[in-house]
């Protein structure tokens, strides 16, 4: 077993550090405040090559094996204050690119790539709806092939990238002409197409900079080449991109979790009470203690779905397990960061009320803790 990073990897880790350090807005507070989306910084993503890390270099994008991507988006995620925008990138990466790397026909890839990694194209997949959670393949809407063309109907909720997507993975029902049973089948729909409209923006608790939407479909006509795959293939699909997002999503979230340790560390040893470092108070260097177990069991976890995928090998337990304790770790760490800051740590001024916020987000998107533990137990051997 090998658990150190290559030369390159490194490299890349480092690479990816800069360049999050660089593209760093001044005024993060007022971007979370006003839940506001960089555009720009978007693009400056695309170009250093986020968008497009695990596509193909045939179709624009960087092609890095999955546990280079972890490194790239750790460094990403300890250099970078917005983590919404990162959240907004992974979503894009693991929701739509995967699919449509694996699933998508050679004309939906000529269609859609390169826009999908040089920042032209954004996308996300849409399976959430107002009464189909976590219990997702329960969902409403429906596409009725009529002609040559499925017609949707329906709403999708708690869409992430929802208002700024240039086409939305949809998952709907289709009812196979061969059979009375709806199947879960996968279908894009491109904004502006007639019938499909966008919510304005939910205010959420955290991750404000990534926008979030309701979709309505009302009579949306779409070709029949929109599907991916075949018919009755969305939960394969779905499945299939859960199995990376799950653990990948939360790569960035370790780089930040390094950084708050960092950050902690230094002001427990500078800031004195009774005469002394906070730091030498058994109590908060228990804290910090916490915090770097956390970290440390996070990365291996990480780094675990990383090396099984890159072997292609199935990771849908580890990525759930990964996913869960990672989502949860990152949670206890923040709210550590902000009782060791004290007062200021509770206040705005300080980014750690807003890292405490963020990180709630991971509880819920990608099916909630709760689910991991179902997806755990039910594949125990
Ligand atoms: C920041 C964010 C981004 C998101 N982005 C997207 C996106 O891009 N696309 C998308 O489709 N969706 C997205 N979602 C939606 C997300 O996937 C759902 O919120 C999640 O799956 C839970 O569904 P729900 O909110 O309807 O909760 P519910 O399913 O109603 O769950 C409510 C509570 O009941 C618990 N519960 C439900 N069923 C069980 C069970 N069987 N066993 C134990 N406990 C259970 C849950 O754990 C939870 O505590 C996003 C959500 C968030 C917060």
């Amino acid at each position: 077993m090998e658990f150190g990073w290559t030369k390159e990897q490194q490299d890349l880790r480092k690479g990816a550090i800069s360049f999050a350090k660089r593209e760093n807005p001044e005024n993060i507070e007022e971007l979370d405040r006003e839940s506001r989306f960089l555009a720009e910084r978007w693009h400056a993503y695309a170009e250093f090559g986020a968008q497009g890390i695990t596509a193909p270099e045939s179709l624009g994008g960087q092609e890095l094996d999955f546990l280079s991507c972890v490194a790239v988006m750790e460094g990403l995620g300890y250099g970078a204050k917005d983590s919404g925008l990162l959240f907004s990138i992974n979503a894009h990466i693991w929701s739509f690119v995967e699919p449509l790397i694996i699933f998508g026909s050679e004309d939906q890839k000529a269609k859609y790539f390169p826009g999908a990694c040089d920042g032209s194209i954004i996308g996300v997949h849409a399976m959430t709806e107002p009464d189909s959670g976590s219990d997702a393949f329960n969902l409403s809407t429906t596409a009725d092939l009529v002609g040559d063309y499925y017609v949707i109907n329906g709403s999708k909720t708690f869409i992430t990238n929802g208002e700024i997507a240039d086409v939305v993975l949809v998952f709907v029902k289709t009812k196979n002409s061969d059979s009375e049973n709806d199947k879960i089948s996968a279908i894009l729909v491109e904004q502006g197409t007639p019938g499909f409209t966008v919510s304005k923006n939910i205010t959420k608790m955290g991750l404000r900079t990534s926008p979030f939407n309701e979709l309505f479909f009302e009579q949306c006509q779409v070709s029949r080449d929109n599907l991916i795959g075949e018919e009755g293939m969305g939960e394969l699909i779905f499945n299939h991109a859960m199995d990376g997002e799950r653990a990948f999503i939360l790569a960035a979230q370790i780089g930040l979790m390094e950084k708050q340790l960092e950050d902690c560390t230094d002001y427990a040893r500078k800031r004195k009470q009774f005469g002394k470092a906070i730091a030498e108070f058994q109590s908060v260097s228990n804290m910090l203690a916490e915090m770097k177990v956390n970290l440390e069991a996070a990365r291996m976890l990480v780094y675990k779905v990383g090396w099984l995928k890159s072997k292609g090998r199935n990771a849908y337990q580890d990525s759930s397990i990964a996913k869960l304790f990672v989502s949860e770790c990152s949670v206890k760490n923040s709210m550590f960061a902000m009782k060791i800051h004290g007062g200021y740590g509770y206040t705005c001024d300080y980014k750690y009320e807003r890292q405490l916020r963020d990180s709630m987000g991971g509880l819920f998107y990608s099916g909630t803790s709760e689910i991991m533990k179902n997806i755990i137990a039910d594949l125990l051997e």
